[in-house]
């Protein structure tokens, strides 16, 4: 099965109750075949609307920030926690995470990313698998066997509060080194094996 022959299958998806308010199921954009994967937290307005991830001011800034460590968007792959946009920009709520999540773990697998950002409290700890404050773990790498997460502050916590904008880029910059090394080991200080990207 291809990601596209994934989304098909999901389009109509009706398993929550954002099917009713939602434009669309917004399933996720970028190279099908990326060693990278973002994953933030849910569409809002904007995404809604276009049916892609991360195409409102928070996506200009990842745009940017990804630019600076000399990535563009094509080279990534870049998905939600949740498909459909929740009411009003509210943070999804367990059920809607719990029913949405096979969706990502589906596109996990047929991506094979190696490094997956979790940006934001959301994603991180549905791919950690437990709750954990972004603050706490941010900068670290975890091995999950057959990718490693590397969880990062949301872009849009720095459009919340502009102070938070160094500690964005220290994340990106972060993901930078580990690319630049080889792998998460190094710069993390964790015991992930070498990997060999790029
Ligand atoms: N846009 C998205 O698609 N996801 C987010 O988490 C924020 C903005």
């Amino acid at each position: 099965m291809t990601l596209q022959d994934f989304y098909e299958q999901i389009k109509d998806c009706q398993r929550c109750a954002l099917a009713a308010s939602r434009t669309q199921v917004v399933f996720g954009d970028g190279n099908p075949h990326a060693q990278i994967m973002f994953v933030g937290e849910a569409p809002g307005f904007h995404e809604d609307r276009i049916g892609k991830p991360f195409v409102g001011a928070a996506g200009k800034l990842l745009d940017q920030l990804l630019g600076e460590i000399g990535i563009q968007r094509g080279d990534i792959y870049i998905a939600n926690v949740i498909k459909c946009r929740p009411p009003q920009n509210r943070n999804p709520r367990p059920e809607e995470i719990e029913s949405c999540k096979p969706y990502l773990l589906r596109q996990i697998e047929l991506i094979h990313p190696k490094i997956i950002c979790t940006l934001g409290n959301f994603s991180t700890q549905l791919l950690l698998g437990h709750k954990v404050g972004i603050t706490k773990v941010r900068g670290q790498a975890f091995d999950r066997g057959s990718y490693v997460v590397v969880p990062m502050l949301h872009p849009a916590a720095a459009l919340h509060r502009e102070s938070m904008l160094e500690a964005v880029k220290e994340d990106f910059q972060n993901l930078r080194n580990i690319l630049d090394q080889g792998g998460p080991s190094q710069a993390s200080g964790t015991k992930t094996d070498q990997l060999s990207l790029f």
